[in-house]
């Protein structure tokens, strides 16, 4: 339902070294041939294969083909040219003898016993990686190294492609208080943003911004509808259960939020809210309890994200259980997981079950979550699940 609702994001143009990560919104096709000539693969001689075949072994060097200079021409079959890596083949020889296969003297090379020469012998031919005009990247793809290496192969300074989401995470509630100020005992650390503006950050989503509003109806509406002014996606934690101060849902209500989804039937994260405004926007009200604010974030909040920047879902890793595990509610179950190397089964995923969903603590060592059908049921070690990593 969240990637139904999220429309792609305007496109822009981008240079190359601001690329990576992004989601392309053009095709690139290969600007000429790749190799685009007949290239040497190790630093060595180049002959005629005909007068190999012919028998000579002795050959006069000729000339000297550096990388980056225009073809030389052999002038006759006993000649050789000496070749560097990179270098363009010279006209008249089809194949290259590594130099450390050859004894070498004053102008002459030699081939020792151990040299097989055949045509196209270390030359990387022209045209065997790709044709020029070929389709090298389809709109969609999501740009890493070799991507990135594609573009400027086919010569472009720059490409089109989605632009990326500004984003603000806006923690509530009234007992929140940030890092580095004093404290009551009956306070709670402001943790929500942090550590889902971090999750969000390796995910190379670098638009964010963040916000902490207090739990007062009218501060609320007044506050978002100046972040729906500004932001892409609104990402809230918090106020959205069934207390009395849980005032999210009737706020972006106010503000003209259509509810996608409120409350979703899942341990930990019930109260889950989603919505999209007039204008696309989208908006993602998770609970607050800091584990299942990560999760909801996991499993709801990237997948629109991805719908935004025009990338293709990202489905969840198949990884096996290490232990067996019983679910008890009648409710999906994301369930905080190890990941360890087992002899017998590879990587397997060890239960390592929270106290509750405000024991954020019990996360550390744990790599993710698998999610479970709804129980009750037993799943023995070996059940294959569904992994996302935090
Ligand atoms: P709520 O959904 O607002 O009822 O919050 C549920 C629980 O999560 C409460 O114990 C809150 O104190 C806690 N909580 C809410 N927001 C945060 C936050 N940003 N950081 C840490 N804990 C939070
Ligand atoms: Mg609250």
């Amino acid at each position: 339902m969240v990637r139904e609702r999220v429309g792609p994001l305007p496109v822009e143009s981008r240079p190359l070294a601001s690329l990576a990560g992004a989601v392309l919104a053009q095709p690139v096709r290969a600007e000429r041939d790749q190799p685009p000539f007949d290239r040497v693969t190790m630093d060595g001689f180049a002959i005629a294969s005909s007068a190999w075949r012919e028998g000579a072994r002795r050959f006069r060097v000729a000339g000297i083909q550096a990388a980056g200079r225009p073809p030389l021409e052999l002038g006759s079959a006993e000649s050789c040219i000496e070749v560097m890596t990179g270098a363009v083949l010279p006209r008249g020889c089809d194949c290259v003898i590594p130099v450390e296969l050859l004894r070498t003297g004053d102008g002459w090379v030699e081939a020792g016993d151990a040299a097989t020469v055949e045509p196209f012998a270390n030359v990387h031919t022209r045209g065997l990686d790709c044709r020029e005009g070929d389709l090298l990247l389809a709109p969609g793809t999501r740009l890493g190294a070799p991507e990135i290496a594609v573009l400027a192969s086919a010569g472009l300074p720059r490409a089109d492609v989605r632009a990326d989401p500004r984003i603000v995470v806006v923690s509530t509630g009234d007992e929140l208080v940030d890092p580095g100020e004093p404290i009551e005992a009956w306070q709670v650390r402001r943790s929500n943003s942090s550590a889902l503006r971090a999750a969000l950050a390796v995910r190379g989503f670098p638009r964010l911004a963040e916000d902490h509003l207090p739990d007062d109806a009218r501060v609320l509406r007044e506050r978002l509808a100046a972040h729906l002014a500004t932001y892409d996606v609104v990402v809230l934690s918090g106020g959205v259960s069934m207390g009395r101060y849980d005032h999210v849902p009737a706020a972006l209500r106010d503000l003209g939020i259509t509810e996608v989804f409120h409350r979703v039937a899942q341990r930990p994260g019930k109260p889950m809210w989603f919505g999209v405004s007039a204008a696309g926007q989208a908006v993602f009200g998770l609970p607050g309890n800091p584990v299942s604010a990560l999760v909801c974030l996991v499993r709801y909040v990237v997948p629109g994200l991805l719908a935004a920047i025009g990338a293709g879902p990202s489905p969840p890793e198949s990884i096996p259980l290490g232990a067996p595990f019983h679910v008890r509610p009648a409710l999906a179950l994301f369930l905080p997981v190890q990941l360890e190397q087992s002899p017998m089964q590879g990587t397997v995923a060890m239960p390592r079950p929270t106290r509750g969903s405000g024991d954020f603590i019990s996360l550390l060592g744990t790599q993710g979550f698998v999610e479970l059908p709804p129980g009750p049921k037993d799943y023995p070690l070996g059940t294959v699940s569904a992994f996302r990593r935090w």
